[in-house]
């Protein structure tokens, strides 16, 4: 595998881009993938899913707990946890909404952006298996993500930039299978070093921002996610079937968002590198 030096003191995010843009072009040209024809416009959440979807939510997360893990996380502190999830559970919605950006002990965007200053928290990125490509060589349905930089493939996906756009230091680009999968994710690094900082960046159907936040905010998080578009999950049975990994449809970060994101993550490399 091979992976750019793309921060590098001698290389400008510009030059990265620049790079990153020629070798996909080229990729395309070789090896075009396969894309929605269309994006369909589909509602984020159906009305019947909607209802009492917080205990939906909670009967998944204990259902679904292979080897009890996340409640063996839960129950190092469970006091303090427990406190903030009925907090959380309490205040209705568990975010802020601006849009397609879902803030999660945020007032604002640019509360974001001043998280990202702070070198010591560990910025973590992560992004829904869904909108890795169908020819993803790491497999779709998996937390791979081999990332090379000389894969046609990895070279047209979106997922592959952002994490070589990622500074080196304080970075954990992670590819999401299943709501536990990041779950437990999280806990680790929470549990590895309960001091330091976590900030989110994750992309993800409305409908899991939406069921899964009181879970982020129960552990203390501060981050974003990132609303995903093209065939989302927006049905509870969607959902099931998706995270048992039969997802037949492509998700999508729009072209506006993607810019976004990347322009989130160029601000945290650049702070990191200055
Ligand atoms: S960069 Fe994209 S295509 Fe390549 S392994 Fe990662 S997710 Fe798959």
């Amino acid at each position: 595998m091979t992976r750019l030096n793309l921060l590098s003191q001698k290389t400008t995010w510009e030059d990265f881009e620049r790079s990153w843009d020629e070798r996909e072009k080229e990729a395309e040209k070789e090896l075009p993938l396969k894309k929605l024809k269309v994006l369909p416009d589909m509602v984020g959440i159906t009305k019947e899913t909607a209802k009492n979807l917080k205990w939906k939510s909670l009967l998944w997360m204990i259902r679904k707990d292979r080897g009890f893990r996340i409640l063996r996380h839960f129950l190092k502190h469970p006091f303090k946890y427990g406190k903030q999830f009925l907090k959380s559970w309490r205040s209705g919605k568990p975010f802020k909404r601006e849009g397609d950006y879902f803030l999660y002990g945020l007032n604002s965007l640019s509360d974001f952006e001043s998280l990202l200053l702070d070198k010591e928290a560990l910025f973590v990125v992560g992004f829904s298996y869904c909108h890795k490509p169908f020819e993803c060589p790491s497999g779709r349905f998996s937390a791979g993500c081999i990332r090379d930089t000389t894969h046609n493939v990895c070279k047209q996906c979106f997922i592959g930039k952002t994490i070589h756009g990622l500074a080196k230091e304080n970075s954990h680009p992670v590819l999401i299978p299943t709501v536990h999968h990041i779950g437990n994710e999280l806990f680790d690094l929470l549990h590895e070093k309960p001091d330091r900082k976590i900030v989110f960046l994750i992309t993800a159907c409305e409908m899991t921002l939406e069921m899964f936040g009181d879970y982020g905010n129960m552990i203390g998080i501060q981050g974003i996610g990132v609303r995903l578009g093209g065939r989302i999950c927006n049905t509870l049975q969607a959902f099931k079937l998706s995270e048992e990994g039969v997802k037949p449809g492509l998700t999508v970060v729009l072209d506006a968002t993607k810019e976004k994101m990347l322009h989130w993550v160029r601000k945290r490399s650049e702070a990191m590198s200055g």
